[in-house]
């Protein structure tokens, strides 16, 4: 890591042109001008400046999936990835797929995820995840998955009691710096019991903790109100997607300091509803967003940003027939996957804004390209404009991870040919492609005689 280091030249979002010095991965000093010292000057004039991204839902272990599942469906989705696929990942493959994920957010200016890690099969699948994710070089918080994949006969977490003990040891024995440690329940239709037993388990160990939550209607009392009730809902809680909360769960959720990150477009594709962007924001709530899933959609931040944006815009002017005026101001994306994601998972005072003290995580955008002339640069109409392809240099706690649009220190024909043959021999395990779908009649009978029907584990995006 270099000790010290001048960035000369640049153009800070929302600031305009300043030298930004760097030492020991903080950001110490922020100026128009900055004296030469010591430091290693690093030329960026002609480049844009701006906190690297927080994506804050993400199953990075899909990666090896990409693409397959362009035209699924929600229940397409479940059959294939968590019913048919899940079960057949070899902790390699969870290694690889977190591995090549986090470049893969690296790449495109995201440099913290909250990787939902709902594929821990066996104590070994843990670890990789973890490990695939601290070998890139990304700043995560690792959210250690209770839901249940594994074949019944594999020995591994025979009962809920055993999944809980292994995550008791295993999250109060990890983390580091930069991938730290929390929980992701299994989905909340499981006995309340466990859901309990979870949440208790991560209180114990101080783990923040996030779900999927409202993504369809339920019937009788909404989880956010069960929760409510029993007193459990609490600002160490990212609750992803929301899309079915009444204003009276907002007004719960806000009151309690929770978070929500919304994946517009896993929301859209999957049918669970329009994302709860404006709701959640007029009642208060600490937003941020999150690609989900890329075996169904894409994961470049900028154009998860745009989606959101304008299919909230969609909704309001809908209902406003000709509106005078747009309620949702491009200004309020940026934070989504700044500094509001950043607090929505207690890195407020870490990342997430350019300022003395704060880690030195820093994307620059080049800006010598047609899709980013002519305009003002530095304003939030980047959020219109620009798109993953301008990131061009990244600095994860002051050490560049993708210089002069390169990734450092990858492989990457190799990392290429590796996730290709590992995912030929996935499917082939599972019977090839043509089977990916064989489960669906099973789960749309179990469906439609009530979700209790539904195996545990299996039910959300
Ligand atoms: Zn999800």
């Amino acid at each position: 890591m270099n000790e010290r280091m001048l960035l000369r030249g640049g153009t800070l979002l929302g600031l305009g042109r300043a030298d930004l010095l760097i030492e020991h991965g903080l950001i110490r000093a922020i100026a128009p001008s900055l004296p030469q010292t010591d430091a290693e000057i690093v030329d960026v004039s002609g480049k844009l400046l701006m906190p690297g991204m927080v994506d804050t839902h993400r199953h990075t272990w899909q990666t090896l999936l990409r693409g397959l599942g362009c035209d699924w469906s929600v229940l397409d989705y479940l059959a294939a990835v968590r019913v048919k696929l899940a079960p057949a990942f070899s902790a390699e493959d969870v290694y690889l797929s977190n591995y090549a994920g986090a470049l893969e957010a690296l790449d495109s200016g995201v440099t913290t995820l909250v990787d939902h890690a709902h594929c821990i099969n066996s104590p070994e699948h843990a670890d990789a995840a973890w490990s695939g994710l601290r070998d890139a070089g990304v700043r995560a918080l690792f959210a250690y998955g209770f839901a249940a994949n594994d074949p019944p006969d594999s020995g591994h977490f025979a009962t809920h009691a055993a999944r809980i003990a292994h995550a008791r040891s295993w999250c109060s024995m990890r983390g580091s710096e930069l991938v730290r440690i929390g929980v992701a329940l299994s989905e909340m239709q499981i006995p309340w019991a466990e859901t309990r037993a979870e949440i208790s388990c991560a209180r114990e160990l101080g783990l923040p903790l996030t779900f999927h939550c409202a993504s369809w209607p339920v019937p009788g009392m909404s989880q956010v109100e069960r929760l409510s009730v029993d007193g459990l809902l609490g600002p160490d809680m990212l609750l992803v997607h929301c899309t079915h909360c009444s204003d009276d769960d907002l007004r719960r959720i806000a009151d309690s300091g929770a978070a929500i990150s919304a994946t517009p477009e896993t929301e859209l594709q999957m049918g669970m509803g329009f994302p709860i962007i404006g709701r959640a924001l007029r009642h208060g709530i600490r937003m941020s967003l999150g690609c989900d899933v890329v075996c169904s959609n894409n994961a470049d931040p900028f154009a998860m940003m745009r989606l959101a944006l304008q299919a909230e815009r969609g909704v309001t002017n809908a209902r406003a027939g000709l509106p005078v005026r747009l309620e949702l101001s491009v200004a309020r994306m940026l934070p989504m996957v700044t500094s509001e994601a950043a607090a929505s998972i207690g890195l407020a005072a870490t990342v997430g804004t350019l300022r003395e003290g704060m880690q030195a995580d820093i994307v620059m955008l080049a800006t010598d390209t047609l899709n980013l002339s002519p305009m003002p640069v530095h304003d939030a109409s980047l959020v219109t404009q620009a798109h993953a392809g301008n990131v061009q240099d990244v600095l994860v706690r002051g050490r560049f991870v993708k210089r002069a649009g390169k990734l450092v220190g990858v492989d990457l024909p190799t990392l290429q040919r590796k996730l290709s043959v590992q995912r030929a021999a996935l499917l082939e395990r599972v019977g090839g492609p043509d089977q990916l779908l064989s489960e669906l009649p099973m789960l749309l009978r179990h469906w439609n005689i009530g979700q209790a029907e539904v195996g545990a584990g299996t039910r959300s995006a």
